[in-house]
């Protein structure tokens, strides 16, 4: 399987070139050349197959420059650290299924594409005798997810800048807890707007990027995607055990990455209606559903922090196979944006969105009375994202469907809204009552580029 980029300016490169360079080199993002087809026949043989032996069955084609023994062995690895049997098991609330995410090492669905891409850079590391020092920015859940991806990994260094005191408590333990040597992190005395711009001036500075083999873990890569295909195709198998369903999918959507591996797994083959995209206030992907209006506003602050986002960067995939493959109408899609704040969409092209996706905003006072209902009716407690899910699915999709909502973080990691809505405390539980009294590790340091380059420059060495 070969890769190219979105915006058409690369040589088709093989899985693990695609892996090791993240964002295409011509600014696009990269995509296979074309998708395998999964057939009905194929389906229905893959009922009984674990996690990791599913993954391996739709990873594998994907990824064919990694002898197979090795891959299985990856992904099995990758896997292991998940605390429930079957990774992301899928449980019958009130009328919706519930897809939980959320069982990897930092309680939110960022670990299943993160676990697997932290052990394929080693692997890939090791294999060219290379190394890698990662930086990146976060506002909580992608950091403590990469982090955890890449602890202890060799060849592999990462520095993760947080603001200092503006991450959940719990996200903060996520993070520095984790003392491996090969993992520091950053408090920035200052906002996650001066924590991006800083990691931004870095990787603009190519001189200092080549010198210290710099990459990013952003949800970009397509690894990232890749991993999460899988789970689309597992709870499909699951709700349709007692035979076969209409199925769909919501998804609390922010950078469309999650979103993005359910639509490759539509094309792929696996029998699903429509997929579902919940946004939050930041809307915008919503707004170009419903009435093709793709224009940016501001970003807003919610209680659904994952999904505060403008500009989404997987929407760019989306949008190359919405223009027949063709990356002459991205770039110049791109090119409108930069100039206009917004794109257009021919009514041609709005007829195939709807025929992928239907979409609804639910802004936080619904969302935190959808945290509370159904914990009143079910005693199950849904986190600020995955809440955003079931609000749009009970309000868009039809009952006599099987509606599979993706529940992208466990009601732990943000408590303080989750108690809110319903009145009682959030069990803590085992992975985050023994990060309290662990030993922790964190520099903070003043919001200035000077001190935070010399600060990475001298731990690379
Ligand atoms: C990252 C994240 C999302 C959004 O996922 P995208 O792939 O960016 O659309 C939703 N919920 C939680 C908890 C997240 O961490």
């Amino acid at each position: 399987m070969r890769y190219i980029s979105t915006r058409g300016g690369i040589q088709p490169i093989c899985f693990k070139d695609a892996v090791m360079m993240g964002l295409a080199t011509d600014g696009g993002l990269l995509l296979p050349e074309s998708y395998p087809t999964i057939s009905c026949e194929q389906l229905e043989s893959w009922r009984g197959l674990s996690y990791p032996e599913l993954a391996f069955q739709i990873i594998s084609p994907f990824a064919d420059d990694i002898p197979a023994d090795d891959l299985r062995a990856l992904i099995q690895h990758s896997y292991g650290s998940f605390t429930h049997p079957e990774v992301t098991p899928v449980v019958r609330q009130d009328g919706v299924y519930i897809l939980e995410l959320f069982h990897g090492v930092t309680l939110a669905f960022k670990d299943v594409a993160l676990q697997f891409l932290g052990n394929l850079f080693e692997y890939i590391l090791a294999e060219r005798g290379e190394i890698l020092n990662i930086v990146g920015a976060t506002s909580g859940d992608t950091g403590s997810a990469a982090i955890h991806g890449v602890r202890g990994k060799k060849g592999i260094t990462i520095f993760i800048l947080h603001p200092h005191g503006k991450t959940s408590p719990v996200q903060a333990l996520q993070m520095t807890t984790v003392t491996d040597s090969n993992v520091h992190n950053i408090a920035i005395r200052g906002t996650f707007d001066d924590c991006q711009d800083m990691v931004k001036a870095l990787f603009n500075d190519l001189e200092f990027k080549e010198k210290y083999s710099l990459g990013a873990v952003n949800s970009i890569n397509w690894a990232r995607v890749l991993a999460q295909v899988v789970y689309y195709v597992y709870a499909w198998l699951r709700v349709t055990d007692s035979g076969p369903k209409p199925v769909c999918f919501s998804v609390p959507t922010g950078n469309f990455g999650d979103i993005f591996a359910g639509y490759v797994a539509k094309r792929m083959g696996l029998p699903i209606g429509k997929l579902l995209l919940a946004t939050n206030e930041n809307s915008i992907l919503t707004r170009f559903v419903n009435n093709g209006d793709y224009s940016l506003t501001g970003v807003v602050s919610t209680v659904s922090p994952s999904m505060d986002i403008q500009v989404a960067s997987n929407f760019e995939r989306y949008l190359y196979h919405l223009y027949a493959e063709s990356p002459v109408k991205v770039r110049s899609a791109f090119a409108e944006l930069r100039e206009h704040g917004r794109i257009r969409f021919s009514d041609a092209e709005m007829k195939q969105v709807h025929s992928d996706f239907c979409s609804s905003s639910v802004n936080q006072a619904a969302t935190l009375e959808m945290i509370g209902s159904f914990y009143r009716q079910t005693g199950y407690m849904l986190d600020p994202h995955t809440a955003v899910g079931v609000k749009a699915a009970l309000d868009l999709l039809p009952d006599d469907v099987a509606r599979i909502c993706l529940a992208t973080a466990h009601p732990a990691k943000f408590g303080e809204a989750v108690e809110k809505a319903i009145g009682v405390p959030v069990p803590l539980p085992d992975a985050v009552s023994i990060l309290e009294g662990m030993p922790t590790r964190c520099d903070v340091m003043d919001a200035d580029l000077e001190i935070v380059r010399d600060f990475i420059s001298a731990r690379i060495g």
